[in-house]
């Protein structure tokens, strides 16, 4: 079995399954947010009955991230239906955005889009907070209504996307009917070049394997390039795998991935047990893929879709904004390369920085190089930097989204991962994915750049 087949047959209880078997699979977490949750627990009321208790309240995570720092009442509205309903089920994870538990968010003009909006528990984009907050364990099944809860497979965890329906029902039982996918295989041999990011190695993949290359299967990612991966780049190559169509994405487990776990488990007071699903010599693939991560080049997904692949250094496209942020780029890591080229130059193109957690914020905030902070380094350069963190412009949102591309027919570079027409705002607009880094390089030129170029930085 493949190691998504192995996690699998545990997880329901059996010795052996292959895919395409249909399953009763047992949750481990069940992860819901400001957009979806509200219809989930709409779902859970209606089956369940309105007086109905949560299958298990160590097990239910919420996390509202999405449409928080916006006037809009709706959206408001959709973090006070999780609030409600976290005080009612006593749920000890739920990240709220304010402190007091009958409260109301309320948008703080003085304070504007820069200045942070959020209280002591706020966790930020739930894919980024969910391992900082020892909520990912190897050997785990975690669903999330969230189609990049994908992400969690950097943990050696079966993490995948479902709908409200599907979460009603989790939220009721514990248990999902799941088909067991294919898997692919994706081995990873080598070292990346400087200037080369893991942000490079997914949409190499994906440009291989097309954005529907790897519909409703399992995309494993093993070999020796792994033990170079820090468990960041290892969360943003997962983080994509949706991109590719994929059910989900499932890494080896190791001694990183153990220091990473135990160190948030500890410190959140999460459940510290955990068993990693180990390879076995008899896996059955669809597909082998084997990337020399040595001969990777900075790599661009066009409009309109992440399957669009372009090296960096062969385009010549010009460029009207520059965003970085969310669960797949904005992470401490992220920012680090991006200040790295930025360090001491300056912008030519509006260019927003969006960190996907308040710790990443904190970090960047106290972390020096020299006598000023990375945070510092970045505001310098001319990059807008909002405290507020979350998911931001990275899925439009609210017309007063903080980076939202609401000018008509841009052209934006990201380190998002999606760029399908109107991801960002705008319709008429180009999103192109790429790695920190080449941002950075592109919001040095306006245009898209190759960041070897700035390697001496
Ligand atoms: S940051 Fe973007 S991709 Fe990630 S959860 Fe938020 S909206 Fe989705």
């Amino acid at each position: 079995m493949t190691l998504t087949e192995k996690l699998l047959a545990r997880a329901s209880g059996k010795a052996s399954v292959q895919a395409g078997d249909n399953i009763w699979v047992s949750a481990d977490v069940l992860m819901t947010h400001d957009v979806c949750g509200p219809g989930t627990i709409g779902v859970f009321k209606r089956e369940f009955g309105k007086t109905a208790k949560v299958w298990d309240k160590q097990k239910i995570v919420i996390i509202p991230d999405h449409y928080i720092f916006t006037a809009d009442s709706k959206s408001n509205r959709n973090v006070d239906i999780l609030r409600e309903f976290a005080g009612e089920q006593g749920l000890p994870y739920f990240y709220d955005v304010i402190d007091d538990p009958k409260g109301h968010w309320v948008y703080d003009a003085v304070k504007g889009n820069m200045k942070r909006q959020y209280g002591s528990r706020y966790a930020g984009v739930c894919h980024a907070a969910l391992p900082a907050k020892g909520h990912t364990r190897p050997g785990e099944v975690l669903f999330g209504t969230d189609s990049h809860t994908c992400m969690a497979g950097a943990f050696n965890q079966f993490a995948t996307g479902i709908g409200n329906t599907d979460a009603g029902f989790v939220m009721g039982t514990g248990k999902l009917l799941i088909k067991v996918p294919e898997t692919m295989h994706f081995r990873l041999e080598g070292k990346l070049q400087p200037g080369v990011m893991a942000k490079d190695i997914i949409l190499h993949c994906i440009g291989e394997i097309g954005f529907d290359g790897a519909t409703y299967r399992a995309m494993q990612f093993d070999g020796a390039g792994i033990a170079t991966l820090s468990m960041d780049d290892r969360m943003t190559i997962a983080n994509m795998a949706i991109e590719a169509g994929g059910k989900n994405a499932i890494f080896e487990y190791d001694a990183r991935t153990a220091e990473y776990v135990d160190a948030r488990v500890k410190l959140n007071g999460t459940k510290a047990s955990y068993t990693p699903v180990t390879r076995d010599p008899n896996e059955k693939f669809v597909y082998e893929l084997v990337v020399d991560l040595s001969q990777l080049e900075p790599t661009v997904a066009c409009h309109p879709d992440p399957g669009q692949r372009k090296k960096a250094k062969e385009m010549n496209q010009k460029l009207d904004r520059a965003y970085v942020g969310s669960c797949t780029g904005g992470k401490t890591s992220d920012f680090v390369e991006f200040a790295r080229v930025l360090r001491g130059k300056k912008v030519v193109i509006d260019t927003f920085g969006v960190p996907a957690t308040p710790d990443i914020v904190n970090d960047l905030q106290t972390t020096y190089w020299g006598n000023s902070t990375i945070w510092q380094i970045l505001v310098d350069a001319g990059v807008q930097m909002t405290e507020n963190a979350g998911c931001a412009a990275c899925l439009g949102g609210p017309v007063d989204t903080f980076g939202r591309i609401n000018k008509s027919g841009i052209n934006c570079i990201s380190a998002t991962n999606r760029n399908f027409p109107g991801r960002m705002g705008d319709k008429e607009s180009k999103v192109f994915l790429a790695s920190p880094a080449t941002v950075a390089a592109s919001a040095l030129t306006g245009k898209v750049t190759d960041p070897r170029e700035y390697l001496g930085n």
